[in-house]
């Protein structure tokens, strides 16, 4: 048997659907504001960018992107995140990732005040997780987080496998799954240069690959029954493909996300329930 597709569009539309509720019922308190910070022109960049203004827009939350050019000092960006952090009309801010190589993006995560952080990639967020005390989480880790729940798995002692350790999605997904005690192991490069990526994937009842390499993991590897959550993007003749070999994959898998239309829809409301839960916070400050 084929294993289930996990529809992250419809599934964000449910979520989309609650959080417009939520939404409403704040209206009284003044509009939430998004700002994005973003340095030079990034077609992926671009991508995600009119994505979160398409669903910030359907939920009434008003977006704005701050653009700079690949000359912009860090000095300059590190001030107008100061500015921005001040401005009490502005509920969460981001700085779109990738930035030219000269801009020292932790520095500005840090400068984003904590109760501003939108994408949850602040130190003390970051440390929050550690300490299983969150209220903002990186949105792609929190939507792999959702889509895994979505099947009703029990996690504690569940055997997850992660492939990716970015700040972004492996090392936070990490976390939230130890709070959640599965039994979770991280792989990376280091993994795969000792030629023991098959093995580890071959264990996994929940997998979980972010890295950016097409077909990475071959679907004979997944194992019978597994939760397969596949955050690769990869542009391949004109469309794009995940991490994972998908349709080997889901004769094995008892769930699997599609790319495009799985982790990615998921992501983009996740941001907006952290945009929702600083909104609170700032609001019961003043
Ligand atoms: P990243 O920062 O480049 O991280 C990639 C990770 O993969 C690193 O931890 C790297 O380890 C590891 N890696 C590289 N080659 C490997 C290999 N052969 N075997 C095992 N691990 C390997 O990327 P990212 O920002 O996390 O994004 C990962 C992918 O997810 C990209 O395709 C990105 O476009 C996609 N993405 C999708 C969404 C979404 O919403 N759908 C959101 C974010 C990202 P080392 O650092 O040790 O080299």
């Amino acid at each position: 048997m084929l294993g289930r597709v996990l529809d992250g569009k419809k599934m964000a539309e449910t979520i989309k659907s609650s959080l417009k509720r939520n939404i409403s019922s704040l209206s009284a308190y003044g509009k939430i504001k998004l700002i994005v910070v973003t340095i030079g022109d990034n077609p992926s960049s671009r991508i995600y960018m009119s994505a979160q203004k398409r669903v910030a827009g359907a939920l009434g939350i008003e977006y704005r992107v701050k653009k700079y050019p690949v000359s912009v000092s860090q000095g300059k960006l590190e001030a107008e995140i100061e500015r921005l952090n001040k401005d009490n009309s502005v509920t969460g801010l981001i700085v779109q990732a990738p930035v030219p190589k000269k801009i020292d993006i932790e520095k500005l995560l840090s400068k984003i005040a904590p109760e501003k952080d939108a994408e949850g990639l602040n130190p003390s967020n970051i440390g929050r997780l550690a300490y299983e005390k969150w209220t903002v989480a990186p949105s792609t880790a929190s939507a792999c987080l959702y889509l895994i729940e979505s099947t009703g798995v029990k996690l504690e002692g569940k055997e997850a496998v992660i492939v990716g350790h970015s700040p972004i999605v492996g090392k936070p997904l990490a976390l939230m799954l130890l709070k959640n005690l599965a039994t979770t192991t991280v792989c990376h490069v280091g993994t795969y240069r000792r030629g023991l990526l098959k093995e580890h994937v071959k264990r996994a009842e929940i997998l979980v690959v972010a890295v950016g390499k097409g077909g990475l993991i071959k679907g004979s590897w997944v194992k019978k029954n597994a939760i397969v959550i596949d955050v690769g993007i990869n542009p391949k003749d004109g469309r794009i493909t995940g991490d994972v070999e998908f349709a080997n994959a889901r004769k094995r898998a008892a769930y699997i996300t599609p790319v495009p239309g799985g982790v990615g829809p998921v992501t983009t409301i996740m941001l907006m329930k952290n945009l929702v839960e600083l909104y609170k916070v700032q609001r019961k400050k003043r």
